[in-house]
């Protein structure tokens, strides 16, 4: 049973180093370099190329190298009744927590504009938001949004969550389904998506998203940049709605050159780092799976077709 690292834009040399060290027993190929097809069971992907999955006809598993699977199922040509997987990483959960309360803290304490003043020459002190006062919605309420919510409430902020199924989580005001959103957004002084992207949350983070939030909240996008219509998010800073945001993801990654985001004074960019996938870290659970395929068992971590996530 082969296992095939199909993965073009990652480097690969480092997690075969990794996969090999720790699972020596396993037969592991780097795509194109795939030897014979029928013996491919197992594919490693990120961001393959489309279509390429049709020609391995004994797939028992596709593991997404990420949190995500929105890449994998994008392929129109997706070999049917083939579990796909997705990693759950403890280091990438707290990594995540971390990104989002630096960008509330960035928010909250003014450190964007203290940099802009200090590139003037400027000293303008100005009175921090005090987390009691600041509330915050984390739409999606799943692995990254529980943990980013337990820590925003460690740190004195008042935590909303908004999920598809509704949630019972200590200290967090609740929120779920389309009926819970409106209620949900009236309450967000920063809104923080960690949503996975499927049919019902592409380009949810729109101009009339915008208009439910409280006149100038801010916004954090570190889940996918397809949540998010750039273009209303430009036209409601402009208009004063939101104050600003901080991104991570991008409909077009590297963010072009020229794209209106550089240099932007309310936008804060960041290049797809908000929690990296680590392959020493997550070997372990790839082979485990590998293992569990080999024997016949369902692999852990198997997305819901249904769901999309
Ligand atoms: P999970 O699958 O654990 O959680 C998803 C959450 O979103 C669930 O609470 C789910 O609701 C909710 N949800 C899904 N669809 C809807 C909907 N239509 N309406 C309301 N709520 C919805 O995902 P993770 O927390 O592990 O990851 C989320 C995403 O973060 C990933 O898919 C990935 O795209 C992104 N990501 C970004 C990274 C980065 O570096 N920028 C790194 C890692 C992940 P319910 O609980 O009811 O099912």
């Amino acid at each position: 049973m082969t296992m095939l690292f199909m993965a073009p834009k990652l480097k690969a040399s480092s997690w075969v180093s990794h996969l090999r060290e720790q699972g020596p027993d396993i037969d592991l190929r780097v795509w194109p370099d795939d030897g014979p097809r029928e013996e491919v069971e197992f594919i490693l992907s990120w961001k393959h190329p489309l279509g390429e999955f049709r020609n391995y006809p004994n797939l028992k598993c596709i593991a997404s190298l990420g949190f995500g699977v929105d890449h994998i199922l994008r392929d129109p040509e997706l070999p049917p009744g083939v579990p796909v997987t997705r990693l759950v990483d403890a280091a990438m959960t707290r990594a995540m927590s971390e990104y989002v309360l630096a960008a509330v803290l960035n928010h909250t304490r003014g450190f964007t504009r203290f940099l802009r003043d200090q590139g003037r020459g400027v000293w303008q002190p100005r009175v921090p938001l005090h987390p009691s006062e600041v509330r915050v919605g984390i739409m999606g309420m799943g692995t990254l949004g529980r943990d980013a919510a337990g820590t925003l409430l460690s740190q004195g902020f008042p935590v909303a969550g908004w999920s598809r199924t509704p949630k019972q989580i200590e200290g967090v005001a609740a929120f779920a389904g389309p009926e819970g959103l409106d209620p949900f957004l009236t309450r967000s002084d920063i809104l923080v998506c960690l949503l996975p992207l499927t049919p019902a949350t592409r380009e949810i983070l729109d101009r009339q998203l915008f208009a439910r939030l409280p006149a100038g909240a801010y916004l954090i996008n570190a889940a996918r940049g397809d949540h998010l219509v750039e273009e209303d998010l430009l036209a409601a800073i402009s208009g004063g709605r939101l104050s600003g945001a901080c991104l991570d993801v991008f409909r077009t990654e590297p963010l072009p050159a020229g794209h209106p985001f550089w240099g932007h004074p309310r936008i804060v960019v960041t290049p797809h780092i908000a929690s990296l996938t680590y392959p020493g870290a997550v070997a372990p659970q790839i082979i485990a799976n590998y293992h569990r395929v080999r024997a016949g068992q369902a692999p852990l971590n198997a997305i819901d077709f249904e769901k999309g996530y």
